[in-house]
């Protein structure tokens, strides 16, 4: 029945030959139960591998609750049975569904595709996976990060980053039987949202190209919401010193939301944290700090804390920040929004508000780097196990796009693996 499936919906459409991408949804909370609801196409209803019902249309729903014995699959309200697995297929690779967790409630949002409903390995819940074309995919996650409203060339750019990072860790969940989850773990996914046409053509226009580094490797993508006039080394945010992720001068954001903040703090609370870090002083004075370009400690008297650490303990904004006595109090008065490392997302919405290329504002934030078709590179690429390069697709493999830009230093292929970046977004 599974076949017969296959060939349907093969039949009905080509596109069944685009890239998929399964993502693990809702995987930080356990899924009791949860609600499908066909928004729009017709699915097929396959339970345990066997055709359970051929078509439900919009308007039906299926009700999914998980037990010690299974997963108990009602249609509208119809008991249909306990299965251990449940996918609902789109007819013609086509069709838009609804999902709600019912059991904790949660929002609800729209998803393409199909849906594949089973146990979760630890036997907690429900697993539910949505596979999808992956242009469905990146626009939703570039949705989720920016919204609808900015530039083209901005959101071109959040799409290849989107990509290389999708690229990069295709298989980053393969033990768990999907490609990537649907956090920031991965890359944060909230379904299709509005579909945005500008983010769907800036994913079409930018297919298949990624970013990559001197020993051509897809780069870590990291990015955050405004840098405050200065991007940082990613080795002064996290361990890895990474060469294309070095600090850069940015005056575009200066002017954004983000730019600038202020929070007081009680004087005798950030001493005694300082104190208990080493810092100890006579005068408060001493603990004023000038920070006209960025730093990586809060250093006094030859004793220094890192500021990111600062940062998490006092929930700032930035490590970007002078700090003044006043009173009983001590006022820091900072600049940016989030980690700071990679492009700053204020800083490329102005670039390309001034009329500047999706290259360009990658190259102004990522030192070093390459911009290439995945498709006519891929055969030089140094990628890890995780990687899309070790999930050939024949259907991938057409006439080479057209390289946009390949930096001449670009020659040494190395076997390095990269880094599992945990972190790239920090923007909230
Ligand atoms: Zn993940
Ligand atoms: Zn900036």
């Amino acid at each position: 029945m599974r076949f017969l499936c296959g060939i349907v919906v093969c039949f009905f459409s080509l596109s069944l030959c685009a890239q998929k991408v399964s993502v693990g949804l809702f995987l930080d909370i356990p899924v009791k139960a949860a609600t499908f609801a066909v928004q729009s196409g017709s699915y097929a209803i396959i339970v345990d591998d066997t055709l359970l019902v051929a078509a439900i249309d919009r308007g039906a729903s299926m009700q999914l609750s998980h037990n010690s014995s299974g997963l108990r699959l009602r249609i509208s309200g119809d008991n249909m049975g306990v299965f251990s697995s449940v996918k609902a297929v789109g007819m013609g690779d086509e069709g838009v569904f609804s999902l709600t967790c019912t059991n904790p409630m949660s929002p609800s949002h729209s998803y393409a595709q199909h849906a594949f409903i089973r146990s979760a390995d630890d036997g907690s819940g429900l697993l539910i996976v949505n596979q999808l074309d992956e242009d469905f995919y990146l626009s939703g996650v570039v949705e989720a990060e920016t919204g609808c409203s900015a530039r083209p060339e901005f959101f071109k750019t959040q799409a290849i980053l989107s990509r290389t990072y999708l690229y990069a860790h295709f298989n980053r969940h393969a033990k768990n039987g999907f490609n990537l989850c649907d956090g920031v773990h991965c890359q944060a996914y909230k379904g299709l949202l509005t579909r945005c046409r500008r983010i769907r053509t800036a994913v079409d226009e930018t297919e298949g190209t990624i970013v990559i580094d001197t020993k051509k490797r897809p780069i870590t993508p990291s990015f955050h919401a405004n840098c405050g006039g200065q991007t940082s080394h990613s080795e002064n945010v996290w361990r890895e010193k990474l060469p294309y992720l070095r600090s850069v001068k940015d005056d575009y954001c200066k002017q954004q939301p983000g730019a600038r903040w202020q929070k007081r703090i009680a004087l005798s609370e950030w001493r005694d944290y300082m104190s208990r870090n080493g810092i100890r002083v006579k005068s408060a004075k001493q603990l004023e700090l000038a920070q006209p370009s960025r730093k990586k400690y809060y250093e006094v008297g030859g004793k220094k804390v890192e500021l990111t650490k600062i940062r998490q303990r006092f929930g700032l904004r930035s490590t970007f920040f002078d700090v003044r006595v006043a009173g009983n109090e001590v006022v820091l008065t900072g600049k940016g929004y989030g980690h700071g490392v990679g492009m700053c997302q204020e800083g490329a919405i102005q670039m390309a508000e001034r009329g500047l290329k999706c290259e360009d504002i990658l190259q102004r934030y990522y030192k070093n780097t390459g911009i290439v078709s995945f498709n006519q590179a891929r055969s030089t690429l140094a990628m890890q196990q995780d990687s899309m390069l070790f999930l050939f697709n024949p259907w991938r493999n057409e006439t080479p796009d057209t390289t946009m830009f390949i930096d001449s230093t670009i020659s040494t292929v190395s076997a390095d693996s990269i880094g599992q970046q945990a972190l790239i977004q920090d923007v909230h």
